[in-house]
């Protein structure tokens, strides 16, 4: 496919109600989205940044910097094969994940499109529903948590995550195991513990947590494979799994048991794809997580998750869970049995909402090859 054109977008969507993790609160989402037209073909991918470097380093301005000023000029003009290539034509960018998998994302749905194929095929998917979890962020009170947790059971999500950090975490689980002592439950702490709190995360193992999400630093294998032998609980890695490297070397220190893939952490469709076999090929559970993706990575997400090794379910929940209005045709709905279905149609499988999406739209830039 010849890269003709490439459109940025910075977009700024409204979330339907805050979302809070142990680093900040948010109530908007800011996000960059990315379009290229190949072949007359048009795709779409989305750069998952935010407006601040709190989730990752990447932001919506170095994310708009690295794509207009690197990435697309490397692709621009240019001919690829296979998207599964992109990510080797963009390795001479060291580092800015989430702006490569912007850019790498709409080459898979051009790819899909050209092949009239859904995107899950494309990758490989074995799946036609996935299975969904639902990821509470920490509430003002517990009895907040409790009410939302239970209008989420009620719509049908088969899985809870909540939020966690020093302070909100053993009441928090106590609480929602003595209400739910069988769902399946599991909390994601994004790096709030220290070594030093180890006894703290050791006494949550009496929950039947299915996992610890990311208890310690975004940076960290070794103290986390320290942490791994003393937990009967698994724990998931998120943040420390940049590359399938970092996959590896978490694997062979023994610092998890269960990893959460999510493309844009770690640039793109082909990247997640490599640590999934890794994993698979080791007997290591997946499952995909999510950075309030609008409707269009929330396709890419989807489609990855029909993969065979993601058999745990993932954050990758309905647009109305975080939007009012998504910005694509039809949103993405749960079915009552807590399932999603993953779009059969070309490519992402789902059309724009072109009149909504100019009204959210605070700045474009398009670039045009030779
Ligand atoms: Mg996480």
């Amino acid at each position: 496919m010849r890269i003709e054109q490439v459109e940025l977008r910075y977009v700024r969507l409204p979330l339907k109600r805050h979302f809070e993790t142990s680093f900040r609160r948010t109530q908007e989402r800011h996000t960059v989205l990315v379009t290229v037209w190949a072949d007359g073909v048009e795709g779409w991918g989305e750069s998952p940044v935010e407006d601040g470097p709190w989730f990752s380093y990447e932001t919506v301005e170095t994310a708009w910097h690295v794509l207009r000023e690197f990435l697309v000029p490397l692709l621009l003009g240019q001919t690829v094969e296979r998207a599964a290539d992109a990510w080797d034509l963009m390795a001479r960018v060291r580092g800015h994940p989430m702006a490569k998998t912007g850019l790498e994302e709409t080459l898979w749905d051009v790819e899909a499109r050209q092949k009239g194929v859904s995107l899950a095929q494309l990758l490989g998917g074995v799946r036609e529903r996935i299975v969904c979890g639902v990821s509470v962020g920490i509430q003002d009170t517990l009895a907040d948590l409790v009410s939302q947790v239970e209008g989420y059971l009620a719509q049908g999500y088969r899985r809870v995550k909540v939020k966690i950090k020093p302070g909100w975490d053993l009441d928090v689980v106590q609480e929602l195991r003595q209400r739910w002592p069988n769902i399946p439950l599991m909390v994601d702490a994004n790096s709030a513990y220290t070594p030093a709190d180890a006894d703290r995360l050791v006494a949550l193992d009496g929950w039947d947590l299915l996992m610890i999400e990311q208890p310690l630093a975004h940076d960290d294998l070794y103290e986390h494979s320290l942490l791994q032998r003393r937990l009967r609980t698994p724990i998931c890695l998120d943040e420390s799994i940049p590359s399938p490297n970092h996959a590896r070397a978490a694997l062979e220190l023994g610092s998890c048991r269960i990893i959460n893939i999510k493309p844009g952490r770690v640039g793109g469709l082909a990247q997640a794809r490599r640590i999934h076999d890794l994993c698979q090929n080791r007997g290591v559970p997946v499952w995909c997580g999510g950075l309030l993706e609008t409707g269009i990575g929330r396709a890419h997400n989807v489609a990855i998750s029909a993969l065979p090794n993601y058999t745990l379910p993932g954050d990758v929940s309905a647009s109305d869970r975080y939007y009012e209005r998504d910005i694509v045709l039809p949103p993405f709905r749960l079915n009552p049995d807590g399932t999603m279905d993953v779009p059969r149609g070309p490519g992402i499988g789902v059309e724009i909402d072109r009149p909504f999406l100019e009204t959210v739209t605070v700045r474009r830039e398009t670039f045009r090859g030779l």
